[in-house]
């Protein structure tokens, strides 16, 4: 299959040049030219995530380099737990934890299958640097995928004092080819910086940048594959509606595709933290991204969410308003109150994010809707102790890749917020 720009002014690309490139070169995001359909009942509901992933996404990668790779880097990159829980609620409910790989988020998923088709794509002795600038979560993920991978090297930056004590502490705590940089100023300050730096052309041939953002097509095509397994795992009497905590729109649109390429899933609900963006939008207003506010669900921070161009451009023909997805907001008392309820009502401990979600759903009961609902668990509450230890007055348990990962000491070194001082870093860290 071809890829294309969202904005159209770039030549089309396979699978392989679309994930070299990151960001097409008008710009725009890279989009699949087509969605395939499935047949739901065509799988077994005891199939595993990298079986299901390998067949739904071959017609992404046809034509491609990576064609012959794809079934390998799925047994690599996808095979981790993924539980499926019942939980308690006046109407079938299920909850997916997507938190149990190396980093205990989400996004360890996509970040382990775009490192394999990276280091499948490798050709030659270049060194590559996946530069990565995070709130928290994506850079931790990123750098546990392509640590001691042969041929590349992480740079990662995060805001200093923005990121919770543990995230920082992962994310310096990786050594060998993953380096962390302690930004003086916000998460902004250190996307700008990744972005000047990836759009220099000296800097970036210099170091062979290349991105590990949400931009990446790579990061969008594997979570198509956790949400149709939901469905045909769950079999249920009707199609699902789903719940997924919403930042920059990544995850859920996972979820959209599986649903628009057959899969049993009715409405997609998107749970953002206060920033509003995307309810106002789905509520009927113009687009108007904006910046981020700061919330307790930090890895949602996001104001002008990057994939919402990729939506925009999947229901160009329609409207992305017309097509079964709502958004709702939910502001830092609201997730609070959730955190304790839940705790109160069934001892289960939830992440602020997951806790959107939660609360997004018991909304909806409260308002008479008892469809089938499968509810996205984002992060380990582990990670947000900060946040969740005071509300329920007990500390959290940690996994035990978390564990290993905080035992071990960390190291960052601080970096002004401007292009210059990324330069020096960037060519003082030695290959
Ligand atoms: C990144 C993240 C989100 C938001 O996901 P998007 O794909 O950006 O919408 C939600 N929860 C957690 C824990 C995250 O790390």
């Amino acid at each position: 299959m071809k890829f294309r720009s969202t904005r159209g002014g770039a030549a089309e690309a396979d699978i392989g040049q679309a994930l070299e490139a990151g960001l097409a070169p008008d710009g725009g995001l890279y989009v699949p030219a087509g969605l395939p359909r499935f047949e739901p009942a065509a799988f077994r509901p005891e199939i595993s995530l990298p079986e299901l992933a390998t067949s739904i996404l071959a017609p992404f990668f046809e034509d491609s380099a990576l064609a012959e790779r794809l079934d390998a880097i799925c047994r690599d990159a996808l095979d981790l737990p993924l539980p499926l829980e019942a939980i308690g609620d006046d109407a079938p409910a299920w909850m997916l934890e997507l938190f149990h790989g190396p980093t205990a988020a989400f996004k360890d998923f996509a970040a382990r299958f775009l490192a394999r088709c990276l280091g499948s794509l490798r050709s030659g002795m270049a060194e590559r640097t996946v530069l990565v600038a995070t709130s928290g979560d994506t850079g931790a993920a990123v750098a546990a995928a392509f640590h001691r991978q042969p041929g590349f090297r992480v740079v990662i930056l995060y805001p200093e004092g923005r990121v919770s004590g543990r995230q920082a502490h992962q994310l310096g705590a990786f050594g060998d080819n993953v380096r962390a940089f302690r930004v003086q100023g916000s998460f902004d300050d250190c996307q700008r910086l990744a972005k000047q730096a990836l759009g220099d052309p000296q800097i970036a041939k210099r170091h062979g940048l290349t991105s590990a953002n949400s931009i990446s097509i790579g990061r969008l095509l594997p979570q198509i594959s956790y949400y149709a397994l939901a469905s045909v795992r769950l079999r249920a009497d009707a199609p699902l509606d789903v719940v997924v905590p919403t930042g920059n729109l990544g995850n859920a649109l996972g979820c959209i595709l599986a649903r628009d390429m057959g899969f049993p899933i009715r409405r997609v609900f998107l749970a953002t933290n206060a920033n509003r963006t995307l309810p106002e939008y789905f509520a009927g207003a113009d687009y108007q991204g904006r910046a981020g506010l700061r919330t307790l669900a930090n890895a949602m921070d996001v104001g002008d969410p990057s994939n919402f161009e990729r939506l925009a451009w999947f229901y160009r023909e329609t409207d992305p308003r017309a097509a079964g997805i709502h958004a709702e907001s939910i502001d830092d008392d609201a997730i609070r109150a959730c955190i304790r309820r839940e705790y109160e009502q069934s001892g289960r401990i939830v992440c602020p994010h997951t806790a959107c979600a939660l609360e997004l759903l018991s909304r909806l009961r409260a308002n008479g809707h008892d469809r089938p609902t499968l509810v996205a668990a984002t992060a380990h509450p582990a990670k947000f102790e900060t946040v969740i230890e005071p509300i329920i007055g007990r500390s959290i348990p940690l996994p035990p890749a978390l564990e290993t990962l905080l035992q071990r000491p960390s190291h960052a070194a601080p970096l002004a917020p401007d292009l210059d001082a990324l330069a020096q870093a960037l060519a003082a860290t030695g290959r």
